[in-house]
């Protein structure tokens, strides 16, 4: 049949030229990577053959070959698994089906040049041509009779034809190595690569003699070929047998990862549900972290076959971060998908995970705060949405969760808020926006910057949906800083000296002034602000912006207008700092001179002022330029 060639999606030219180019020293974790992806197709049969047992019906011993020929200087790595079509192959080998792909090939282009971190981020099976000039893949579906050849030497191009020539099940993928990698030739050095990356594989993996090697491998085995792995499920072993080595191994293969793991939790429940669990917390950030889909990543097992990486109802979205397998001994074998959805079993076992996560989880925040906080940096935003989406562990996660605040620079706790309130402070102050350097700037906190109140600085998106719907923390209320009223007069601070009192003593007598001016610039502005007042928040700015009592946030309102959900504005309230010598002087005009088209500019100006500090775009910048550029001219000449 004819060949056809197809070239590379564009991220995986680019990919593959780092990878061919990389100075990365660890080449030998491409066999890795090899072996991880025929254990996966073996699984992936597995479970198909509960339903359909016809697919393996004629070859049910899954093992993973490794097959040698020193003459023609070529590694194969064959399994009987799954296989891949001619579309499978297309989409499988020329693409990266992995979201957020294009910031992953950016990460590795910034790195690769100085460090060469390939290994950290898993190119697959890409990283076979680290250490090939050629790639021939042979593929035969499960159930299917066509076979499919698969070529490449990396460099944009590939090609597929239909062959006869294929496993008779699974995939055959002989690499022809560079001549800086025939050390891969040696049986010697794939024995430590395997032992090394490999050991917990729970099929096994076989090394045929060399004069075997020409293209019957992942046919029959032969009956030399050498056992190279142990091949018993890793989380069936006793962890005493267990060496962190051959944990992180796994939790790189099961997770698709490359960091150190963070957090490791072995556990064997017996009783009334019996099941094992593996699971893994990253120490690095995964780049699909916010995929929308908010799948969780942990395999379930039954009687130690994969049963899924699919099933929804075995982990909530807010632990998607999690890496790892469950495997229990009670539910049957030939479990369907729909037989998974709202089966009591699973949701059983769900509950019990989340406990026994969100447990190890409190005690690593008690014993190694800093260690914590490192985790908090990396997953507190996906953690948060367990707080609304899961009212049952409420407690526990508030108590997991971990704010910056304007109390310092690093993570406080509710606990530590509480701990820190001022007599005759009853609520939980916070602030939310983009950034903490842009938020901890904002006027709406300098009057709690005076008396020393604290106030938590957030940045997550999803604060502004866990927080209505928490409400409070220990009967004490979340109170938004930019919304409503601030009660400050009320709290009792240190800071609360007689300067102070003397100050609102003036306030008093300029209440007049203060009124006439609100009441000009109220009606100057009545068609962009919902109203105009004197500000009890406001120490050093003359205006900022709130919102009303029961009105979206600032912040919130924002978001959603980014992402389409609202298009007319609620109007906010513009609040002016009587203190302050701008707002006086123009108290002042006002009460000498009333209206004029100068304390109008003013006016304006003053909204389009506290816009700028709220980050938000102007509704007519060339106002704003023309009537700066009038006073700023007035001045000049004066
Ligand atoms: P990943 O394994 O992280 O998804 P890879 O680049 O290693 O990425 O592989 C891409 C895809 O190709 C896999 O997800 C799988 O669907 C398919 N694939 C790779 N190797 C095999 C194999 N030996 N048998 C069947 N499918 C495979």
């Amino acid at each position: 049949m004819s060949e056809e060639k197809l070239s590379f999606q564009a991220e995986v030219s680019r990919l593959l030229d780092i990878v061919a180019n990389s100075l990365y020293s660890n080449k030998e974790i491409f066999l890795r990577e090899l072996i991880s992806n025929a254990s996966d197709a073996c699984d992936r049969l597995r479970y198909a053959a509960i339903t359909q047992p016809d697919l393996s019906a004629e070859d049910s011993d899954f093992r993973i070959t490794l097959a040698l020929d020193k003459k023609a200087k070529s590694l194969t790595v064959a399994d009987n698994g799954i296989g891949m079509n001619r579309g499978d192959l297309v989409a499988n080998l020329g693409t990266i089906a992995r979201s957020g792909t294009a910031a992953f090939v950016e990460e590795i282009e910034k790195t690769e040049g100085s460090l060469g971190l390939i290994g950290q981020f898993g190119v697959g099976f890409y990283s076979a041509f680290m250490v090939a000039d050629r790639v021939e893949v042979s593929s035969r579906k499960a159930g299917e009779t066509q076979g499919w050849s698969w070529v490449s030497d990396g460099k944009g191009e590939f090609t597929v034809t239909a062959t006869e020539d294929a496993p008779a099940r699974g995939t055959r993928v002989t690499l022809y190595l560079r001549k800086d990698a025939k050390d891969f030739l040696e049986a010697a050095r794939l024995r430590q690569i395997v032992t090394t990356y490999s050991d917990h594989i729970a099929i096994p993996i076989l090394l045929e003699p060399d004069a075997k090697a020409d293209g019957e491998a992942g046919g029959e085995t032969g009956g030399e070929a050498e056992r190279m792995n142990s091949a018993a499920a890793i989380w069936t072993r006793p962890k005493s047998e267990i060496t962190d080595e051959q944990y992180k191994e796994f939790y790189h293969h099961v997770g698709h990862a490359f960091d150190e793991p963070w957090l490791k939790l072995h556990f064997k429940v017996e009783g009334v549900i019996e099941y094992t669990g593996l699971l893994f917390v990253p120490s690095t950030k995964p780049f699909d972290l916010f995929d929308p889909t908010r799948k969780h990543r942990v395999k379930l097992y039954v009687k130690r076959v994969f049963i899924t990486d699919d099933c929804e109802e075995l982990l909530p979205s807010y632990l998607r971060f999690l890496r790892g397998v469950i495997d229990t001994e009670d539910l049957p074998l030939n479990i369907s998908r729909e037989m998974l959805q709202h089966n009591p079993m699973i949701a059983k076992i769900s509950n019990a995970v989340v406990k026994r996560v969100l447990g190890e989880l409190k005690k690593k925040a008690q014993k190694t705060p800093e260690d914590y906080a490192a985790f908090w940096n990396n997953f507190g935003a996906v953690i948060k949405e367990g707080l609304y989406e899961d009212s049952g562990q409420r407690e526990v996660l508030l108590g997991l969760a971990r704010f910056r605040s304007t109390a310092g620079d690093g993570l406080v706790s509710l606990a530590d808020y509480l701990g820190r309130m001022k007599e005759g402070q009853e609520s939980i102050f916070y602030i939310t926006g983009d950034d903490f350097d842009s938020l901890a700037k904002s006027p709406q906190l300098e009057g709690f910057a005076a008396k020393d109140i604290e106030v938590l600085l957030l940045t997550d998106p999803v604060d502004e949906f866990w927080l209505p719907a928490v409400g409070a923390f220990e009967n004490k209320p979340f109170k938004s800083v930019t919304r409503g009223g601030t009660d400050l007069g009320r709290i009792k601070a240190a800071g609360d000296t007689a300067a102070g009192t003397a100050a609102d003593g003036e306030v008093q007598e300029q209440a007049a002034g203060l009124n006439a001016l609100v009441a000009f610039v109220k009606l100057t502005l009545k068609d962009e602000v919902k109203d105009v007042r004197g500000s009890e928040r406001l120490t050093e700015s003359a205006v900022c912006l709130v919102a009303d009592e029961g009105d979206l946030d600032i912040h919130l309102e924002r978001i959603l207008k980014q992402h389409g959900q609202l298009n007319a504005a609620a109007h906010r309230i513009l609040e002016v700092n009587p203190k302050h010598p701008l707002i006086r002087r123009l108290a002042e005009r006002v009460g000498e001179s009333g209206a004029g088209e100068d304390l109008e500019a003013a006016a304006r100006l003053l909204l389009d002022q506290a816009r700028i500090l709220e980050g938000e775009p102007l509704a007519d910048p060339a106002g704003f330029a023309k009537r700066m550029s009038e006073i700023m001219a007035r001045s000049l000449s004066e």
